[in-house]
């Protein structure tokens, strides 16, 4: 089969995205993608060897070294980017319909997060960088001094499978702004969709080498993390993948910024509103079938207003509509894969043998013989020490806790490794202030969890380090330089 540079509509895709253009893999692997809701083929990609990476990053340190791209103006940058979104909001449509076979997100939402987000994140970028003083001179003791701000370099962008085209832009967009060149390794669980980076950033005219695109596994993985050539490593995935990586980058003196997994709490004060709490679940604890790592997946319950939640809980999980993601009344498509699909099986297991009350679902769902669906599920009385309520689920599976008053509702919230999202559900607004204030989290919401790309986001404890999104999110690109002038 001829592979052509834009190959947009072709599912199969088994050339690298080096240089500006599509090269042939140095290895013989492959990998097959499977349709979350089908299990069947979707198409086939080539896995990266070390020598794969080893020439994408040779291109990505040309580019800034010797290229255009580390010499270019801002302007000239934002400029690029505005092309670069503009190609791929015209691609937007079948991208998002892509990422939903690949891992079963619901269609609107990867409109969303992967058809419409990823350029709104390049122009939001390419308008920043222009206002951003990148050499500012002011005086000193023996006369002035010039605060420059550089590229970081060549960035090393590692991503997952549950986001895959907007948590890759996470990084993308404030690397060009900043005259980083990027290589992006993507996950295999999501094989097929980054390469729609390639062609847009080739019908945008971005110099060869600014960006290249090599999927591949955890060990070639590592091998970008470690590649000399590389300055900056940005990573989202597991916190037990971020240890290994953030070791190494501190063993190099190697910039990092990690963005983990999460064990978020959405904390229902005495004076919630059910209606309020159940209208904004579907973003706090079920978007993308809670494969999110802001998943709020422990539901602290004042003990007052306790039996009534859980019931109403346990309604609204036996009512969501669970199915095939591109169809856009569905609001629970499968899990990623069957592998993950064991693990989320295997965490209801876990719930049924503690002493926590199964109140709904439990198992997959009745009528869905094909692909990798569990039922929305519930777990009651669970302790904060439980299994269910210390572990990352990464599915639709939920442990509620009853509190007592809102100090120990916010001692169970910090109880955890964790501390990424988080939601306060109360009618008293500055009550409700009061408790996210004192939850030791990166993000939390009140009485709705909506993720705002113009602010930082990130983790405190075990789900990461830095920030990204937001004006913040270009800091990690550039460096500072000071140059002593007499
Ligand atoms: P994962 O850690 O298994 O893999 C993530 C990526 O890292 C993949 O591309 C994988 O190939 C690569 N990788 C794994 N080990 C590596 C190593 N040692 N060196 C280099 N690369 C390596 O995670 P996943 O299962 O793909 O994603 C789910 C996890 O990601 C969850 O824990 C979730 O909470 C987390 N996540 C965090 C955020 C955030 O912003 N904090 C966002 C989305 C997902």
């Amino acid at each position: 089969m001829t592979i052509t540079a834009d190959q947009s509509t072709d599912l199969d895709r088994t050339r690298f995205f080096i240089n500006g253009e599509w090269v042939e893999p140095l290895g013989t692997e492959t990998h097959t993608a499977l349709e979350a809701a089908t299990g069947e083929r979707l198409g086939t990609a080539s896995m990266g060897t070390d020598a794969d990476i080893n020439a994408a990053v040779g291109a990505a340190r040309k580019a800034l070294d010797d290229g255009p791209w580390g010499r270019t103006t801002p302007e000239e940058r934002a400029a690029a980017m505005h092309r670069f979104a503009d190609a791929l909001t015209a691609r937007a449509e079948s991208t998002s319909k892509l990422v939903s076979q690949e891992n079963g997100m619901p269609i609107g939402l990867s409109s969303a997060f992967n058809g419409a987000a990823p350029a709104g994140l390049l122009q939001m970028y390419a308008e920043i960088i222009k206002t951003v003083p990148l050499e500012v001179e002011r005086p000193s003791v023996t006369g002035s001094t010039i605060v420059r701000r550089e590229p970081v370099g060549v960035v090393g962008a590692i991503t997952p499978w549950n986001y895959p085209q907007v948590l890759a832009m996470f990084k993308i967009a404030p690397a060009l702004a900043a005259g980083c060149t990027i290589v992006l390794k993507p996950s295999p669980e999501t094989a097929l969709d980054s390469y729609v980076f390639g062609d847009a950033a080739n019908e945008a005219g971005l110099p060869p080498g600014v960006l290249n695109i090599v999927l591949a596994g955890r060990e070639s993985g590592a091998a970008l993390v470690s590649h000399p050539d590389v300055d900056k490593v940005a990573f989202t995935g597991s916190t037990a993948a971020g240890r290994i990586i953030g070791a190494e980058c501190g063993r190099l003196i190697r910039r990092v910024t990690l963005e983990l997994g999460g064990k978020s709490a959405a904390v229902f004060l005495a004076d919630g509103d059910i209606d309020t709490l159940l209208a904004g679940l579907g973003m706090a604890s079920f978007m993308n079938n809670s494969q999110t790592c802001t998943t709020q997946s422990r539901i602290l319950v004042d003990r007052s207003r306790y039996a009534d939640v859980v019931e109403a809980l346990a309604e609204y999980t036996r009512n969501l509509t669970v199915g095939n993601p591109l169809d856009p009344s569905v609001q629970i498509g499968p899990m990623a894969s069957e592998t993950h699909l064991n693990r989320v099986m295997g965490y209801i297991d876990v719930g049924r043998n503690s002493d926590a009350r199964l109140v709904s679902g439990g198992g997959r769902p009745a009528g869905q013989d094909r692909g990798w669906f569990v039922e929305p599920t519930v777990f009651a009385d669970v302790k904060n020490t439980d299994q269910l309520a210390r572990e990352e689920v990464f599915g639709p599976v939920m442990a509620v806790i009853p509190f007592d008053g809102d100090d120990e509702a916010v001692q169970i919230a910090n109880d955890s490794n964790y501390g990424l999202g988080g939601s306060v559900w109360s009618s008293d607004d500055e009550r409700a202030l009061a408790v996210a204030r004192r939850v030791r989290t990166g993000t939390i919401g009140v009485n709705s969890y909506n993720i705002d790309l113009g602010s930082p986001f990130g983790g405190m404890k075990d789900s990461g380090v830095g920030r990204e999104l937001g004006p913040e999110g270009l800091n990690n690109y550039l460096e500072y330089k000071s140059i002593y002038k007499v």
